[in-house]
C-alpha cells in the first residue's frame, strides 16, 4: 500500500537530477544522433522523462528483461523476453536502466548487445546500489547511489504495483536490510 511507503528520493530531486544528466548527454553526443535503448519495464518512466529533455535526434527501442520475477532478491538469473525492433550496427547507442543492483542484468544485456555491433555503446542508469555489487559493470551516466533497500516508484515495481509513484520511495522492512 502507498501509505507504507518512505519518500527516498522526490520528485523535484529527480527533475532536477534529469536536467543535469540530459545536458551531460547533450554535450556528449553534440551533433550526433542517439539510440537509446529502455529495459523494460522498469525504465520507462526514466526513459520518458530523460529522451525529453534531449536536444540531439533521438531514436527509441525497448527490450524486456526479467532478472527478479516477483521477488525482491536478485535471482541471478537473466531472461531476454521481448527483443529490440530495429539492428543497433553502426548507431551510438545509450542503454537505458533504473537499477543497477549486483550487475548481472546489465552484464547480460552488454555482452548481448555489443554482438550486435554498434558504433558505440554506453549506459544510463537513474539508481544505482552498488552494495550488492557481484560483477563490475560500466555506468556512464547515474542519477542517483541508492543505499541497501528495495526501492520502488518511477517505473520501479513491488510486485508490480508503485510503478505509478512520481518519486523513488523504499518500504520499511520488506526486502531492505534495516
Ligand atoms: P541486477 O541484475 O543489477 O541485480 O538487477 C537489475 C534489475 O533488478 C533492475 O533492472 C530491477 O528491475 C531489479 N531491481 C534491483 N534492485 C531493485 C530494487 O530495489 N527495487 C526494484 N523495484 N527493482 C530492483
Amino acid at each position: 500500500m502507498a501509505g507504507e511507503i518512505r519518500v527516498l528520493i522526490s520528485e523535484q530531486q529527480i527533475a532536477k537530477r534529469l536536467d543535469e544528466l540530459a545536458e551531460v548527454i547533450g554535450r556528449d553526443y553534440k551533433n550526433r544522433k542517439l539510440h537509446c535503448i529502455g529495459v523494460l519495464k522498469g525504465s520507462f518512466i526514466f526513459m520518458a522523462d530523460l529522451v525529453r529533455r534531449l536536444p540531439m535526434d533521438v531514436s527509441c527501442d525497448f527490450l524486456t528483461i526479467s532478472s527478479y520475477g516477483d521477488l525482491t532478491k536478485s535471482s541471478g538469473v537473466v531472461k531476454l523476453l521481448t527483443d529490440l525492433t530495429v539492428p543497433i550496427e553502426g548507431k551510438d547507442v545509450l542503454v537505458v536502466e533504473d537499477i543497477v543492483d549486483t550487475g548481472l542484468t546489465l552484464d547480460y544485456l552488454l555482452g548481448n548487445l555489443k554482438t550486435r555491433n554498434p558504433a558505440s555503446l554506453r549506459v544510463a542508469t537513474l539508481l544505482h546500489k552498488p552494495t550488492n555489487k557481484k560483477i563490475e559493470v560500466p555506468i556512464h551516466y547515474c542519477g542517483f547511489t541508492v543505499p541497501d533497500r528495495f526501492v520502488v516508484g518511477y517505473g520501479l515495481d513491488n510486485r508490480q504495483l508503485q510503478r505509478n509513484l512520481p518519486y523513488i520511495g523504499w518500504v520499511p522492512g520488506d526486502g531492505d536490510n534495516e
